[in-house]
């Protein structure tokens, strides 16, 4: 077995990346990395092992070798083992695959060899789960490996599906172990702490590195920052948001002790416009979400409901919780298309300036490329103080609107 050859290798490849892809310095200087024939090609096994199988290697050109260990590395650096738990394997894979190998793609690096024609992409996955590149490169790996789940549910050889080729398959579930190409730093063997935070670490510092260097892909930043950043869940974000609202619009606001549950003015009030989407696509299950947010809306503001489909409905007015029950829920009409123009048309005409906005859909908006459509959106945003898009599928292209995905498990 040539260990010491891939050991070179592995140098060179070092090297290589301070040049061209700085991102992964360090990355590869703190990984453990093994040499196996239990595997296939190559892979990361879940405590974040790079496992090479030899005779693999040893049929790769340099240029293809510098992609196998990129592609694996960034698969490390994500922390993709470790986010994978509680998912599809197969689907989180997937998911995972075709975001690194569109932030190679994307990075532009010459030298290194991405495509055989057999790699998992964003447009096979486009192709697949029926949404479009663009939305796919905004959803993280985590939201993406969802909609695959769906896709694959019951469906035998998932990977086949998408075409995974030689590197399919390669976050694999177990710990693999083999002859030691690389020891790895001692703070990720040393059996002490959570391996996942000792890499978000190593990520932070391998961020900071690439953008020293000047040679921080966009693309590569933000699958950086799905993981450095936590968002806060879509009800926290709204709260935030409407707190400053409050602000904004009455001297008099404070903040209640008591916390977000209890009025923290007495006599103050403001509006909000929930724009729900009501069409063919949505689900019982999708519909009762929305109906809760616009209850947990209701509980400090009046809401103005607008369901819409292909047109937009009469406006349904909630002073509180039970109004919603009684005079929303039963009159949320639809069924058709999703053409949300018409809503927002209504919403810009019947609304006041500082008002806020709450639109709630699946995300599958027909006229949402439209210019027409996008004129709308950013004029409400203009008016109204407090701007979110909850989505349960995808995100939307509305200028001036937070997207914010609304997580179909959590409960309110
Ligand atoms: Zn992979």
């Amino acid at each position: 077995m040539n260990v010491e050859g891939i050991r070179q290798d592995l140098r060179d490849i070092r090297i290589f990346c301070g040049r061209y892809f700085p991102f992964l310095v360090i990355p590869l200087s703190y990984v453990r990395v093994v040499a196996t024939e239990l595997i296939p090609t190559a892979c990361v096994d879940a405590l974040g092992t790079l496992a090479i199988n030899p005779r693999f290697w040893s049929t790769l050109s340099i240029e293809e070798k510098r992609f196998v260990a990129m592609h694996e590395m960034l698969h490390v650096s994500l922390c993709h083992p470790f986010r994978k738990k509680g998912f599809d394997s197969d689907a989180y894979n997937i998911a995972a695959d075709g975001k690194v190998n569109y932030a190679l793609r994307d990075a532009g690096i010459q030298g290194i060899i991405y495509s055989r024609g057999d790699e998992v992409t964003l447009e096979k996955i486009s192709a697949l789960i029926k949404i479009d590149i663009e939305s796919l490169v905004k959803m993280s790996t985590e939201e993406i490996a969802k909609e695959l789940e769906k896709a694959i549910k019951g469906k035998c050889g998932a990977g086949d599906l998408i075409g995974g080729g030689r590197m399919g398959k390669d976050l694999v579930d177990s710990a693999i172990d083999g002859e030691v190409v690389q020891e790895g730093d001692k703070s990720l063997t040393d059996n002490a702490g959570n391996l996942e935070e000792k890499w978000k670490r190593i990520l932070q510092r391998a961020k900071d590195f690439a953008k020293q260097a000047g040679n921080m892909p966009a693309g590569l930043e933000r699958l950086v920052d799905e993981v450095l950043e936590v968002k806060p869940p879509w009800y926290i974000i709204a709260r935030m948001g409407l707190r400053n609202h409050e602000k904004e619009d009455s001297s008099f606001a404070y903040p209640s002790r008591r916390g977000d549950e209890y009025p923290g003015l007495y006599g103050y009030h403001y509006n909000v416009w929930c724009l729900v989407d009501t069409s063919g696509s949505i689900s019982e299950e999708e519909l009762k979400l929305f109906l809760g947010i616009i209850k947990h809306e209701a509980r400090r503001a009046t809401v103005y409901a607008i369901p819409w489909d292909g047109e937009a409905y009469e406006v349904l007015r909630a002073d509180n919780p039970s109004d919603v029950a009684r005079r929303v829920a039963p009159r949320m009409r639809g069924g058709g298309g999703t053409v949300i123009a018409p809503a927002l048309l209504k919403t810009i005409k019947l609304m006041n300036a500082g008002d806020a906005v709450i639109i709630l859909t699946d995300g599958e908006i027909f006229d949402e490329k439209k210019e027409e459509t996008k004129r709308l959106f950013k004029k409400l945003a203009s008016i109204a103080s407090f701007t979110m898009l909850g989505y349960t599928r995808k995100p939307v292209d509305a200028p001036g609107f937070t997207n914010v995905r609304i997580d179909l498990k959590r409960r309110l």
